[in-house]
């Protein structure tokens, strides 16, 4: 469904926050419509395997996003697949504007967009990108069955994702900057425990280079003695992290000096109505759990601003149409 209207929330982002903020709200009664451009569920899609979301001992991100999607629509949550343009903050209410001209007006906005993978920015890495340099395991990992991959990254992601890859590939290079993982001491283990998993301590990688076929191998330097060495490889996987997506937060909104947005306990920003959850907002953890409470904590408090809005509203109109309502 699509179109012009007024909403009293409107929920920008389909990721494990904004589907579970549409559960809240429908559970409010708040009239709600959801905006995202892409496959419902956010980062979750690209997660082969989900371990840690309370109720699920495992359970595929895709399979995770699906229950999120269908259960916030069995409450006739009005999602929209659109691009946002802009959100403009205003006084009685506040706009979203779509990319196909539509003007939604609202009393509240969650914005929930998350983030975007961080990119190397080395020579090789855009160029082949689709041609063997990947951001996203489930997706095309497929296509490196009995292969030689590099995955680059230290964190929880580029573990979950090297596991991941080690059923698929004949031999895996975990390539980090440092001499020890940042991701958590079971995934560290697991990681440690896989043979095909060769982790490159101490190493970045500074080109990407292929032939006709796609990428056929990487340039390595070692970060404490600058040597440089060249290392055969069919893929690249990149997991370093990801970029806050910043670009519909309104002018004037508190932001820390790493892009994300800075609320108070309710996910509220310094612009009345306007709330930020999940990764784009400033936090200690980003976890699937965790974007989820973030939703649950801004549409409840959205429906309390929402609510205590239309009261002002009733105690501003003249007394005679007060008193004539039915
Ligand atoms: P992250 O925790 O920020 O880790 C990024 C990794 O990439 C770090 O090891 C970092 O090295 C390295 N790195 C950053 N920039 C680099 C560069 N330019 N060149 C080479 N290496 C670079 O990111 P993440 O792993 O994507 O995780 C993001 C958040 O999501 C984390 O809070 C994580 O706990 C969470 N997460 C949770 C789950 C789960 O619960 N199942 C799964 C995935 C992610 P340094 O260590 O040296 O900084």
């Amino acid at each position: 469904m699509s179109g012009n209207g007024i909403y009293d929330l409107v929920i920008i982002g389909g990721g494990p926050g904004g589907l579970t903020a549409g559960i809240y709200a429908m559970r409010a009664a708040l009239k709600t419509a959801l905006i995202e451009m892409g496959v419902p569920g956010g980062q979750m899609n690209n997660s082969g395997s989900v371990e840690n979301w309370p109720g699920d001992e495992f359970i595929s991100g895709g399979d995770l996003a699906l229950k999120f999607s269908q259960h916030a629509q069995s409450y006739g949550l009005d999602m929209i697949t659109q691009e946002v343009v802009e959100v403009e903050p205003g006084l009685d209410f506040h706009t979203v504007k779509l990319a196909n001209g539509d003007r939604l007006s609202t009393h509240a906005i969650i914005l929930a967009t998350g983030g975007s993978p961080r990119k190397l920015n080395i020579p090789g890495e855009e160029e082949h990108y689709g041609k063997g340099v990947s951001y996203c395991a489930v997706c095309d990992g497929f296509f490196f069955r009995d292969k030689t991959v590099v995955v680059v990254g230290g964190g929880d992601t580029a573990a979950e994702e090297s596991l991941y890859l080690a059923k698929l590939v004949k031999q895996l290079y975990l390539v980090h900057r440092r001499d020890a993982l940042r991701a958590g001491a079971l995934l560290q283990q697991r990681v440690k425990a896989e043979c095909k998993i060769e982790i490159l301590w101490n190493s970045v990688l500074t080109e990407i280079r292929a032939d006709a076929q796609g990428v056929s191998a990487v340039q390595l330097q070692n970060t404490q003695n600058g040597k440089k060495s060249e290392l055969a490889a069919d893929g690249v996987f990149v997991f370093i992290g990801f970029e806050p997506n910043n670009k519909l937060v309104p002018a004037g909104t508190k932001m820390n000096a790493d892009g994300y947005v800075v609320t108070d306990e309710k996910c509220e920003t310094n612009v009345p109505g306007i709330f930020v959850i999940g990764d784009l907002r400033e936090k200690y953890f980003r976890q699937i759990v965790i974007s989820a409470s973030d939703g649950a904590t801004a549409a409840l408090a959205a429906a309390h601003y929402v609510e205590t809005r239309k009261a002002a509203d009733v105690c501003e109109l003249p007394q005679a149409l007060q008193t004539e309502a039915p």
